[in-house]
């Protein structure tokens, strides 16, 4: 379980600070992923809150952002839902994203490597044949926020280059926080938003509890090259001992992957330097029993660089029955250098709010990545808040006030927690080679599969 101290001053880092008065602004975010940019666009982006004062330090260069070489794909993509999607309409951004290197899909697919029959598929019927989602790299909606904020005539708000190494509470009459820089300078903040990621400065800062626990798994994450591009419009998954790999699509005949395996497969794959034998080994995964898989793994743990891997698993995948129920892909190659592992976690904040505090995105909660929704629910938590703050001003209350940021914890808070409990049980569930585990899910599976109603219902949850 992780806790956190409850200090009134956080200090990140040598301070090399300034003895500087600090600026006031109505809002300071710390943060410049994902859920920082989102919340600034849509708070430049309304006509109640546009008026706000607002700095976002990023300790990153936003201009690697603006400049991205788009010549490859980047290896962080991530699955954005409808809901998502409609956001980014609203607040301006949409029309910035180069829809050329994203991927809508029509159907989503789960199999289980007990057995061929364990598999369940969601269609796009039940949402009017809209699609059910789109894969997009996090740069891309990174880069569309900034071409947003950019045009809103706000580039002023974006300090980057420039860390948060101290936020303390003030002495003065005035009770905002204070947030001091790496470069010496200082704000003095109505209201301070923390999308810091999952390590958050803000969240410390508050004194709010981050419950979970690591789930001695890693992520990795990469690019493919399939020999066919018919499966563009389907988001493919299979679940096996170790943790489920994902096959999401990108235009034409590239996708990307997610395995999601525990600590000792995730180091396999890690130092396996040869991308033939990699390709080797996803389409084994994609296919193969776990026995076969198994001793391919055990052979890598002992030579990373065995090419004979390569020809054994041809000759196990041709002998292998196809899946009359499920069209596989076949993988011929990886972007090189595409290849990267992240650590896996559930942490969830007690509260997402505090006085003159609000968290988003990763700093308010993690989640496994089988149902990709980690930064979906950082979009819906900015919606939301900027939603409170709106109707805040309406009120002529303090924005800063708990009063004011409540209804977004209040809205936000039971939705995510059960997300985050439904994939923490996925996951375990899944990620088992206990034979009556196995049994129970894979009869599940199928008769989850004959549940079209059920189905139609999680599709119209999370979709849309
Ligand atoms: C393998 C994997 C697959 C995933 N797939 C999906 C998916 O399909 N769909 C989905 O919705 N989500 C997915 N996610 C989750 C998603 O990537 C994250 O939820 C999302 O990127 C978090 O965005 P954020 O802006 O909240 O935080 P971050 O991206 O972590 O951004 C935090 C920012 O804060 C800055 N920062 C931190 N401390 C300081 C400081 N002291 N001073 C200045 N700046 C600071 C950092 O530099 C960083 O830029 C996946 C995650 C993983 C690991």
């Amino acid at each position: 379980m992780f806790r956190t101290p409850f200090p009134t001053t956080v200090k990140l880092g040598l301070l090399r600070l300034k003895n500087t008065t600090p600026q006031l602004q109505d809002v300071v975010i710390v943060g410049g992923g994902p859920a920082g940019l989102s919340v600034l666009a849509a708070l430049k982006n309304s006509s109640k809150t546009a008026h706000l004062s607002c700095k976002l330090v990023e300790g990153g260069d936003l201009n690697k952002i603006r400049n991205f070489d788009e010549t490859a794909y980047s290896n962080r993509i991530i699955s954005l839902t409808n809901k998502s999607m409609r956001f980014m309409q609203k607040i301006g951004s949409w029309k910035h994203l180069n829809l050329d290197r994203m991927q809508f899909y029509d159907k989503v697919a789960a199999y289980d490597s007990s057995s061929h029959e364990a598999l369940i598929e969601f269609t796009n019927d039940a949402i009017n044949y809209d699609p059910m989602g789109a894969m997009c790299e996090v740069v891309n909606i990174q880069k569309s926020l900034i071409a947003r904020i950019d045009e809103l005539d706000q580039s002023d708000c974006l300090v980057d280059n420039v860390k948060v190494e101290a936020i303390e509470e003030s002495t003065s009459e005035i009770d905002w926080p204070i947030v001091k820089l790496s470069n010496g300078d200082a704000y003095q903040t109505r209201l301070l938003i923390g999308a810091d990621g999952y390590n958050s400065p803000v969240r410390r800062y508050a004194g709010i509890e981050s419950r979970g626990w690591a789930y001695d798994s890693f992520g990795t994450v990469g690019v493919l090259k399939l020999a066919s591009d018919q499966y563009n419009l389907v988001s493919l998954q299979r679940f096996l001992s170790s943790g489920p790999l994902a096959i999401l699509p990108l235009p034409e005949d590239d996708a990307t992957f997610v395995w999601s395996a525990k600590t000792e497969v995730a180091s396999i794959l890690k130092s396996i330097t040869n991308d033939k034998i990699f390709v080797a080994l996803i389409n084994a995964a994609l296919r193969l029993e776990e026995t076969d898989l198994k001793y391919a793994l055990n052979k890598l743990q002992v030579n990373p660089d065995d090419t004979s891997v390569i020809e054994d698993l041809q000759w196990r995948i041709e002998l292998f029955e196809p899946n009359e129920q499920l069209d596989i892909p076949v993988v011929i190659g990886v972007q090189p250098g595409s290849r990267a592992s992240f650590p896996l976690k559930m942490s969830h904040a007690d509260s997402y709010v505090g006085p003159r505090v609000a968290l988003i995105g990763d700093a308010a909660h993690t989640i496994h990545p089988l149902a990709g929704q980690g930064l979906n629910m950082g979009q819906a938590d900015v919606a939301s808040l900027v939603a409170a703050i709106e109707t805040g001003i309406d009120r002529g209350l303090d924005i800063g006030s708990t009063l004011v940021l409540e209804p977004y914890f209040a809205q936000c808070f039971p939705y995510n927690h059960a997300l985050l409990g439904v994939c923490d049980k996925l996951h375990k569930i899944f990620s088992n080679d206990v034979y009556p585990i196995i049994l129970v899910r894979s009869f599940g599976m199928r008769f989850m599969n004959s549940l079209t109603p059920i189905k139609d219902f999680m599709i119209k949850t999370l979709s849309v």
